[in-house]
């Protein structure tokens, strides 16, 4: 009997199934369907081989014609089926999501009732002579119309998303119904040869090899799923609108060198731990960090506080653990914000981080203004601005402070109020003080506004930028390639600078001082001022903040405090520099105290370099 092929086909097909049922899985919605496919695939092979041996039987044995019709029947109605499914398959994987996509599978769910009906009533007839097998009649024509339609449906919507759909995908697609349609066709012109049992089979292996192997995603160790399987399913369930809960759980090391034995040994009981949490898949997000998708929070919160309950009583690991919790994956917009938001709170250092409306929409800010800087630095909307500083004693204008803008698109200014922060926060300070850096350098180089009185220009750092191995390196760059006098440059560094790391601060300072580059303590009378700071470091001058200013013309035990450090900095041989004066009044007061610099509204708002030439020129004496 002609069934060695079908035979062939069921061991290879059984072999699949059981590597792919023996599998860790994840609910992706393409698996479901690849399941019911290849189920459907190995019912009609058995149907394939029950009709040839019963077209055997009643050729040759006499046996009931009627009930082989019917057996022959089942088995093109499961071709039919699996054409469908076939191409279920690849709509659902490859066509975008939207209303066209909804009726588009719908008119082929139709033509499938409707194709089916017919099979089912039309008229079959079959033949054996030898090893040429075949059923014939409308049925069976119907059948393959119907399972033509659902091929060339297929490839055709393959060719034509192949832009938005994966490369991989659309090769294994196409060549999965190639060889469907390659085999129909050889049996058609060989009618001994029976292959598409044979060829459907094939196509399922390498569906199986080239997109749902999913042992390609468990991580052996540990028994998680690793980063790749995350994606895709992350990116499965906002592509299918099938909403979750996650939370991931951070190892956090307290100590400074961990071993990598131990490393491993924590990793691989973490992840024991949170398997035995239940039957929710869990994923291995980096070395230290796991998570756990939910169906719902109620069950994320309910199994994430047993979680940290085992988590503490663990006491022989050096670390602590911290933990984001997403109750509600709705509020994101997809798989890339779900991602950014995980990796924009994984070192936090607060125990629990929790997706809620405010947190999203401060990184939504923090994202849109991210962008903001680097465009800007890219497209050079990077400004500075010059606000003077008086000399009480010369009565001239002798420096400015240096302050950065970023120039928006639309031409208007965003004041450094919107975005240090948040560039402090990123890193991007690095490069957005560096640019200031420059800026200053190339005005100062120009040597107009030294021309018209001015001595030197402060420069805001933040602690972030003092933090990284070298800063000092780039400041004497930029003084030997602008060729400028280190003299001409102020630092204005704040308390939070000193708090971050003082023995890498002072160094810094150091080396910088002995190259000619002065300092002032900014911010002073904001925050805990603290008066170490004023005997430890190294600076010329300190800077009364605008609020402390303000507050001197407001409150008496401000005015006497004010006025006492005032004596206690002139002890020691430090200048003042009162920033936020904004009235003749004001200014009386300060000279009063025989304040030596004086910065503020009063005299000019920041403005623009030359502009600030200009004023230099117009004031100065
Ligand atoms: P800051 O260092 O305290 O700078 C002084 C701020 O007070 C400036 O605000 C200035 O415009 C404002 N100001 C000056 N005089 C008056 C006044 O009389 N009345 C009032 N109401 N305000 C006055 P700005 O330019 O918005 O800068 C805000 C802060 O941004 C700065 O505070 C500084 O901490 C930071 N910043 C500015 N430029 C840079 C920079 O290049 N690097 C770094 N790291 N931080 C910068
Ligand atoms: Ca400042
Ligand atoms: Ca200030």
């Amino acid at each position: 009997m002609n069934i060695e092929l079908q035979c062939c086909a069921l061991f290879i097909l059984s072999v699949v199934a059981v590597m792919f049922f023996s599998n860790k899985k994840l609910d992706l919605v393409n698996r479901t369907l690849y399941t019911k496919a290849l189920i459907i695939c190995f019912i009609c092979l058995v149907f394939d081989i029950l009709s040839i041996i019963s077209i055997y039987q009643s050729v040759y044995n006499g046996f009931n014609s009627n009930v082989t019709k019917l057996l022959c029947k089942i088995y093109i109605m499961l071709l039919v089926t699996q054409g469908f499914m076939s191409f279920n398959y690849a709509e659902t994987s490859i066509l975008p999501r939207d209303r066209i996509s909804k009726h588009l599978k719908m008119v082929y769910v139709g033509i499938y009732i409707v194709g089916e009906i017919l099979v089912l009533v039309l008229p079959i007839d079959f033949f054996m002579d030898g090893r040429v097998v075949y059923s014939y009649g409308a049925s069976t024509v119907a059948a393959y119309i119907l399972a033509g339609i659902y091929t060339m449906s297929t490839i055709i919507i393959s060719v034509l998303f192949r832009k938005i759909v994966s490369p991989r995908r659309i090769i294994s697609m196409l060549i999965w119904q190639s060889i469907w349609l390659l085999a129909a066709v050889i049996q058609f012109i060989v009618p001994g040869l029976l292959l598409i049992g044979f060829a459907s089979a094939f196509g399922m292996v390498v569906l199986y090899i080239q997109l749902e192997n999913p042992s390609e995603y468990v991580d052996n160790d540990t028994g998680t799923f690793n980063t790749k399987a995350l994606s895709i399913y992350i990116k499965d369930r906002f592509r299918y609108e099938r909403h979750f809960a996650f939370f991931t759980a951070k190892i956090n090391y307290i100590i400074d060198s961990v071993d990598f034995n131990m490393e491993r040994d924590v990793a691989i009981r973490t992840a024991k731990g949170m398997l035995e949490l239940g039957p929710e898949p869990v994923f291995q997000l980096s070395d230290e960090m796991f998570g756990v998708l939910y169906e719902d929070e109620q069950r994320m919160f309910e199994r994430m506080h047993f979680l940290k309950m085992r988590k503490d009583a663990v006491t022989d690991v050096p670390a602590k653990g911290t933990y984001i919790l997403i109750p509600d994956s709705s509020k994101l917009y997809g798989a890339d914000e779900f991602f950014k938001f995980i990796h924009t709170y994984e070192n936090e250092q607060q125990e629990i981080t929790l997706l809620d409306d405010k947190l999203l929409k401060k990184m939504r800010n923090q994202n849109i203004v991210r962008e903001m800087i680097d465009l800007a630095l890219k497209e050079d909307r990077v400004e500075v601005f010059y606000q003077p500083i008086y000399n009480t004693k010369t009565k001239n204008f002798v420096s400015a402070e240096a302050l950065v803008r970023i120039r928006d698109k639309n031409g208007d200014l965003v004041p450094p109020g919107e975005f240090i922060t948040i560039a402090e926060d990123n890193g991007q300070i690095i490069p957005l003080g560096q640019r200031v850096f420059e800026k200053v350098c190339a005005l100062l180089s120009e040597g107009k506004a030294q021309a018209a009185g001015l001595e030197c220009i402060e420069i805001n750092v933040s602690a972030a930028q003092f933090d990284s191995e070298n800063p000092t390196k780039f400041v004497r760059e930029l003084i030997d390639k602008y060729k400028i006098d280190p003299r001409q440059l102020n630092i204005e560094i704040t308390e939070t600078a000193v708090n971050k790391n003082k023995r890498l601060l002072l160094s810094n300072m150091e080396k910088l001082i002995k190259s000619g580059v002065r300092f002032s303590l900014d911010d002073f009378g904001t925050g805990q001022s603290n008066l170490d700071y004023l005997m430890a470091l190294p600076v010329d001058n300190i800077k009364f903040d605008y609020k402390f200013t303000q507050a001197f013309f407001n409150n008496d035990k401000a005015r006497k405090f004010l006025t006492g450090m005032a004596d206690i900095m002139h002890n020691m041989d430090m200048d003042i520099i009162s920033e936020g004066v904004e009235t003749e009044e004001q200014l009386k007061a300060m000279l009063d105290i025989n304040i030596e610099y004086i910065q503020g509204f009063y005299f000019s708002k920041p403005i623009p370099g030359d502009e600030f030439i200009l004023f230099l020129k117009r004031n100065n004496v």
